[in-house]
């Protein structure tokens, strides 16, 4: 059997509670070297064989469950975040469903949220936007055209942008041709949840000179949009003391005010 396992954005104690009972469990772990925390291995049992997939193709990777499960051992494919992002499990799964060997996926807390955290933000504010944009620039993965940040940026969402910390002159380019002002608010988080996290607030024009002042070159999350400045929002209906919900009655008086 194989649990393909989130490992959170970085700190040991933001995996999941099934996520490390699975690691406990593991004969086999093979996980992403670059951004997966080592100091969650420290919990796996003594004969536990650990990989780093950093330095190993799909084949190899691949080769290593085989050898497992002819072995009847469990691996945890221990990815950084949560899997379904940016994780490269789909060709991982496709592998093990046409070698007939289990497997299933345990979700993990995504450096999306991490960097909200750190942040203090809330991505959908009424009244500014109810979306959030999961993307990146286009890089060695070529992103669709209609995808392009500059197709994006006309939304006026929250954008959360991935894997594209070097390329940070060029992101500014194309918000500011999407329609976002030079002077709009923006934010870049390193190492959300990671001892060594850090946090900057900019401007959508000085990304790449924030960036470099901060020394930041990568693993890093870019937050931009209308809500990345947390003011002028409207408060939430939920939570309104004249709105009723399936919870709670709404009071009024009779001219309609509290
Ligand atoms: N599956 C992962 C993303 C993997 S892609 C997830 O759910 O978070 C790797 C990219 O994610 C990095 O280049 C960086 O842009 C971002 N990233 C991963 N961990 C991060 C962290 N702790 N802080 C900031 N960005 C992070």
């Amino acid at each position: 059997m194989v649990y393909i396992v989130g490992a959170g954005p970085g700190a040991e104690d933001l995996i999941t509670v099934r996520g490390a009972r699975l690691l406990k469990e593991a004969d086999v772990v093979i996980y992403a070297g670059s951004l997966v925390n080592p100091g969650l291995l420290k919990e796996t049992k003594s004969g536990c064989r650990i990989y780093n997939s950093a330095v190993m193709t799909l084949e190899e990777v691949v080769e290593t469950v085989k050898n497992a499960e002819k072995n009847g051992l469990m691996t945890v494919r221990l990815h950084t975040g949560d899997p379904c992002l940016y994780g490269a499990v789909r060709e991982q799964m496709d592998a093990f469903e046409s070698l007939g060997i289990p497997y299933e996926v345990c979700p993990g807390v995504s450096s999306f949220c991490g960097a909200a955290a750190a942040l203090k933000m809330e991505y959908t504010l009424p009244g500014i936007t109810q979306s959030t944009v999961i993307t990146r620039m286009a890089g060695k993965t070529p992103v669709p055209e209609r995808e392009s940040i500059r197709a994006w940026a006309a939304h006026r969402s929250t954008m959360v942008i991935f894997l594209s910390a070097g390329l940070l002159g060029e992101l500014s380019r194309e918000l500011i041709a999407g329609g976002y002002e030079k002077t709009d608010p923006a934010a870049i988080v390193y190492k959300a949840t990671w001892p060594e996290e850090k946090v900057v607030r900019c401007t959508v024009e000085e990304l790449e000179e924030a960036a470099a002042s901060a020394g930041i070159k990568k693993t890093a999350l870019i937050i931009v949009g209308p809500a990345a400045a947390q003011t002028g929002y409207d408060r939430s209906l939920l939570y309104h003391p004249n709105f009723s919900t399936e919870y709670r009655k709404g009071r009024m008086d009779e001219k309609g005010e509290l």
